[in-house]
């Protein structure tokens, strides 16, 4: 019997990084997938990439921004039509955003990130609390970040959405405890993801590798974490075996937010 046999898991920003990957592990487990992404092609290669390692896999893919409510409340009543339930939900879709201090933060700039990392995250647990509250049972991940719980600099309107992905978090993790819902957020570091090729190519263009192999020298365990070692983490949250761990802010950083 694998963890995840007879278990639906909700996935937004599905097709790509840490939910392509959290996807492909949770497959691996039994799980059904139901895969949200704003990139339909890309949502297309990775349920067939899935398929290929896992054959018999579930997966329904469903384009859709999580920043529109209504496209929210849409993924969510697609999954149960087809499943049923929703035992799991990684809440995940997330960008960066362009980095510059604060006074020259773009105001569209912080609009636009705070509308896809918080309210999108707010959205999705909004809907997707409505069905776990029914059923009785469901677990939730966030994603938050290192720059959720720490300041980094240059990042106002990604700061501000992560600290609140981290409110959010504790918040309804107190709320709906009492209905058998468990509720965390993880906190990664620096894990090399498209998105991470992205910053590091705002920070040193061409020389983003070797921008890269300087960033990672302040890190503890002086690496880049995986893709895989956030799936390893994410099914362990939304599994049973995790169900008493409630509001809880997980780094997952390889010690960098720990260091003085
Ligand atoms: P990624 O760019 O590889 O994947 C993000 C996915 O989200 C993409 O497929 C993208 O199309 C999708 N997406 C973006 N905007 C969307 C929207 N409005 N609606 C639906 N889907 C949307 O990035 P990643 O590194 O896997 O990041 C995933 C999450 O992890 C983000 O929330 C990010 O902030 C967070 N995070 C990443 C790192 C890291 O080092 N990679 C560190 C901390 C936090």
């Amino acid at each position: 019997m694998k963890r995840f046999d007879g278990k639906v898991v909700l996935i937004t920003g599905g097709a790509s990084g840490l939910g392509y990957a959290s996807a492909l592990q949770m497959a691996k487990e039994g799980a059904k997938l139901s895969l949200v992404d704003l990139n339909g092609d890309a949502l297309e290669e990775a349920k067939s990439d899935i398929l290929a390692e896992v054959p018999e896999a579930e997966i329904i893919t469903i384009t859709a921004d999580v920043a529109d409510e209504e496209a929210v409340k849409k993924y969510v009543d697609e999954t149960v039509s087809k499943f049923q339930r929703i035992d799991g939900f990684f809440n995940n879709a997330g960008i960066e955003g362009k980095q510059n201090e604060t006074e020259n933060y773009g105001s569209d700039e912080f609009e636009k990130v705070v509308s896809i990392n918080l309210n999108g995250v707010f959205y999705g647990m909004k809907y997707v609390l409505k069905i776990m509250k029914e059923q009785g049972h469901g677990s939730i991940v966030n994603t938050a970040s290192v720059g959720g719980i720490r300041g980094v600099g240059n990042q106002s309107g990604y700061a501000a959405s992560k600290h609140g992905v981290v409110g959010l978090t504790r918040n309804s993790g107190v709320e709906y405890g009492q209905y058998g819902i468990s509720i965390k957020a993880i906190a990664p570091g620096a894990i090399m993801t498209p998105m991470v090729e992205g910053s590091l190519r705002q920070m040193g263009g061409d020389d983003w590798e070797a921008v890269g192999e300087e960033f990672v020298k302040s890190n503890p365990m002086q690496r880049f974490g995986k893709p895989e070692e956030i799936g390893y983490l994410v099914a362990f949250l939304l599994s049973d075996q995790a169900g008493f761990i409630n509001g809880a802010v997980i780094p997952i950083d390889g010690g960098q937010s720990y260091k003085y």
